[in-house]
């Protein structure tokens, strides 16, 4: 049966405004103009292409094209959202909309991620000329890490979907479909369960287009001694799922074999490590530690993990290469793999939930290597 996104439990919309205030002294600014669009879907629950939000300290100025008038309205009622909405058909008549409520600030922070050098000249120049412009970085994305209850009953729809959607398909491996024709047969089952799109373009890699992790899914035609790696997920009110399994067609070499093993332990121990307080370099470790044991470090060649939520990557990445802390509601995925351009390659991702005693995992497709 699909999904009915009204038995899910309801999101805090209204209330992640109010907690973005409290960062803005320490981003350094009294206000802050959201343009990144996901970043304002966060904040106010509209799904729509044209918006900027200004976040003031006891105001929302919500700003949207005349295309959306109807549907900003809807959306931000829904959540409750205490945002005054400006409908303005002309950049010109956006700014106007803004400059007069941003009078009342001295600083005005932007994303820096986001906006382009001529916005931001634009910004300076044209739209608030009275204020000092400061850069801002992550400060949403930060908010964003940690999921409520309602976030987090969408990304586990959302992962169900695409396990139910594997378990439908996944015998069909041995009836020798191309890597494309497998994806679609994924994606349709995900559609057809309610999902709204696939979460990314999906990823069937098979032999030796296994060992390029990144690889999407081709024209190959899967056959007997392919290890497969299939990495996809489902989109859930905007929530992405992300998984990969790695499933052999025929009967493994000893090499293929043994890849498999080293990284079903990796990532074992990855999801082992995943706790509140545990830092994202121990998570990395933990991984790479049996697969360094294994006399394959080299082979693993990306990092282990990300945040998932409203986008497929955000905060936190989770890697050797990031300083960040793990925290109650973060979201995150596990994912070493091991690729042989002889061999193909070997990935098994989950997505998990962090808990203070440690994690709950989302996607829960069995992970043996059989097809
Ligand atoms: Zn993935
Ligand atoms: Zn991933």
């Amino acid at each position: 049966m699909a999904l009915d996104l009204a038995t899910l439990p309801t999101m805090d919309v209204a209330g992640r405004a109010p907690r973005l205030r409290e960062a803005l002294a320490d981003a350094g600014c009294d206000g802050l103009l959201v343009t990144n669009l996901t970043n304002v879907r966060y904040l106010t629950g509209f799904t729509g292409s044209a918006a900027l939000l200004l976040v003031m300290p006891d105001e929302l100025v919500f700003v949207t094209d005349g295309r959306y008038r109807d549907q900003a309205a809807l959306e931000l009622g829904a959540g409750g959202v205490p945002a005054a909405i400006a409908v303005g058909r002309t950049s010109d008549e956006q700014r106007d909309h803004l400059q007069r409520p941003a009078k009342a600030l001295r600083t005005i922070g932007l994303e820096a991620e986001d906006v382009t050098w001529a916005q931001q000249q634009r910004f300076a120049d044209d739209w608030f000329p009275h204020a000092d412009l400061v850069a801002t970085g992550g400060v949403v994305e930060q908010l964003r890490q940690v999921k409520d209850a309602g976030e987090v009953a969408r990304l586990e729809a959302a992962c169900g979907i695409a396990d139910d959607a594997l378990a439908t398909v996944r015998h069909r491996l041995t009836e020798g479909p191309t890597e494309s024709e497998f994806a679609l047969e994924l994606e349709w089952e995900m559609r057809r369960a309610g999902a709204e799109a696939p979460s990314f373009d999906t990823i069937v890699a098979s032999g030796p287009n296994g060992a390029r992790p990144h690889h999407r899914a081709g024209t190959r035609r899967i056959e007997e001694g392919d290890l497969v790696v299939i990495d996809f997920g489902a989109l859930v009110d905007g929530y992405h799922s992300d998984m990969t399994r790695t499933v052999m067609v025929g009967e493994p070499s000893a090499t293929q074999a043994r890849m498999y093993e080293v990284v079903h332990a990796s990532q074992a121990a990855g999801v082992a490590a995943v706790r509140a307080g545990v830092t994202v370099k121990d998570v990395d470790e933990a991984c790479r530690a049996v697969i360094r044991e294994a006399g394959w470090e080299d082979l693993f060649i990306h990092g282990t993990g990300h945040g998932v939520g409203l986008d497929i990557h955000e905060a936190p990445r989770v890697s050797f290469s990031a300083d960040a802390t793990l925290a109650d509601g973060h979201v995150v995925t596990v994912e070493p793999g091991v690729y042989l351009a002889e061999h193909g390659g070997v990935r098994i991702e989950d997505t998990v939930v962090v808990t203070p005693e440690g994690s709950r995992t989302l996607t829960r497709a069995p992970r043996g290597r059989d097809a």
